[in-house]
């Protein structure tokens, strides 16, 4: 696998300069407003927002559909989707109208009292996903965190193992890649751990059977947490039999099985999970799934629901470390109901899938047309390239092809012309209002970025 990128380092960097120069012009009310902010901690209400390849955040004016204008007035299409947060689109009228009647007509934006529309969110789940029980969190990072509580209390075993390279929230238990000798180490900037990350978890690589098994077969693995394709690291795809390979490795080594669907929900209406027929014991999500409005959510088989209610011992009503006040609230259930009832739709997918399908042909045609040694992967709605081909087949070969200031000159070069890129890699996500026009027009401005780069 060839991870140099291909580029010529000097014009590269002598480009990239151009380009925030363009963007500190084009940005006179995002910088005042940042250059303002004296008292938030690194200027912005949370940190991650400092992530942006031109020095400054833009700072949001509206949003809606797949358009973003910021306070200087400039549009943008956006391909970034808050991260996923938003792939149902900005404020779908679906959406908005439910949380509008809820807050303004009924009533009631926290009660810790349930309400229908919370039922009507579990069994949509389950259809889409294969499972029978479903409870709520306000982010997948809470859901995830909660899954994992109750999978040690069913095991009384104390590791959770992910794959390398990971995401799956703040999550303790998942800032543990492979070191050089194969065996875990802590994450590079993994920040003030409560305990060595080995103390509470086992990794492998992704695509990793044998590695896998190697890490299971000490028989303290509670559950394994994973997604079913990687997808922040850019995406790494499921080679043929490796889902089937976890799967039937988790049963026989008596570990639990968790997909972490926040993002591969891109596969389809019921995720990766439906898409690839995988049998999960639970499955957590967040983001998209509220069009936007917080919420996080996890589903348990019947067999796992079963054990835990019969567990007099585990404290599920009040402090035993599972739940939260504002997790179920009248806002996210009504947001959660719209947004599966109405908007993030299997007609909806359709037209998501195509539109992605078109973004990642796209793509591939202007890299092998400037014979770059890149690659595109794309996971139903969701396409993503990286500076090596063929694509990575786990973390840390997709890691190592990382390429800062190029990745940062893309997303500048496209947001001086009007369009954003998730900023954390050259991940673009479809919404249903997403249209071939708009990925025309990234294609148009990629394309002379990367004349540019090879003049
Ligand atoms: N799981 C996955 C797969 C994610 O990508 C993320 C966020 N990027 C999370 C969980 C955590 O989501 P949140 O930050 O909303 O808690």
């Amino acid at each position: 696998m060839s991870t140099d990128s291909g580029i010529d380092r000097a014009l590269l960097h002598k480009l990239a300069e151009r380009e925030r120069s363009l963007f500190t012009d084009r940005h006179p009310g995002s910088a005042s407003a940042y250059g303002k902010a004296d008292h938030l901690f690194g200027r912005v209400p949370m940190t991650w927002m400092n992530k942006t390849a031109a020095g400054f955040p833009i700072y949001l004016a509206t949003a809606r559909g797949n358009r973003i204008t910021d306070v200087d007035g400039n549009e943008f299409i956006d391909f970034a989707l808050g991260d996923t947060g938003a792939m149902a689109g900005h404020s779908p009228e679906a959406v908005t109208s439910a949380v509008t009647r809820r807050i303004t007509e009924l009533g009631g934006l926290s009660t810790m009292l349930p309400t229908e529309d919370a039922a009507f969110a579990g069994a949509e789940l389950a259809r889409r996903f294969g499972l029978p029980a479903w409870s709520f969190a306000l982010t997948a990072t809470d859901a995830n965190r909660w899954a994992i509580r109750l999978l040690r209390a069913v095991t009384g075993r104390s590791k959770i193992l992910v794959n390398s390279y990971c995401y799956h929230g703040s999550v303790d238990e998942s800032l543990i890649v492979v070191g050089p000798d194969g065996e875990g180490v802590s994450r590079e900037g993994n920040v003030g751990a409560p305990v060595d990350v080995t103390e509470t978890s086992r990794v492998a690589e992704f695509n990793d059977l044998a590695g896998l098994e190697r890490q299971l077969a000490h028989g303290d693995v509670a559950a394994v947490l994973m997604e079913p394709a990687l997808t922040n690291i850019g995406i790494v795809l499921p080679e043929d039999g490796y889902l089937a390979g976890v799967r039937e490795l988790t049963r026989q080594y008596g570990t639990y099985l968790i997909n972490d669907e926040t993002h591969t929900f891109s596969a389809g209406p019921g995720g990766a999970t439906a898409f690839w027929d995988l049998q999960p014991d639970v499955v957590t999500i967040g983001k998209a799934i509220g069009g936007g409005v917080p919420v996080g959510a996890y589903g348990l088989s019947a067999e796992l629901a079963d054990a835990l209610t019969g567990r007099g011992d585990l404290d599920l009503i009040d402090m035993g470390g599972v739940g939260g006040t504002l997790a179920g609230n009248p806002v996210s259930m009504a947001a959660t109901r719209a947004t599966l009832e109405h908007v993030l739709t299997e007609t909806a997918f359709d037209h998501m899938i195509g539109t992605a399908s078109a973004f990642a042909d796209g793509i591939q045609k202007i890299i092998d047309g400037y014979a770059l040694p890149w690659s595109v992967s794309r996971l139903g709605a969701r396409v993503e390239y990286r500076f090596a081909n063929p694509a990575p087949r786990n973390g840390t070969e997709s890691a190592a092809s990382a390429d800062a200031e190029l990745e940062d000159f893309l997303h500048v070069y496209l947001a001086n012309r009007g369009v954003l890129l998730t900023p954390f890699h050259n991940m673009a996500l479809m919404c249903p209002d997403t249209s071939i026009a708009d990925v025309a027009r990234h294609h148009e401005i990629f394309d002379a970025a990367l004349k540019e780069l090879t003049a």
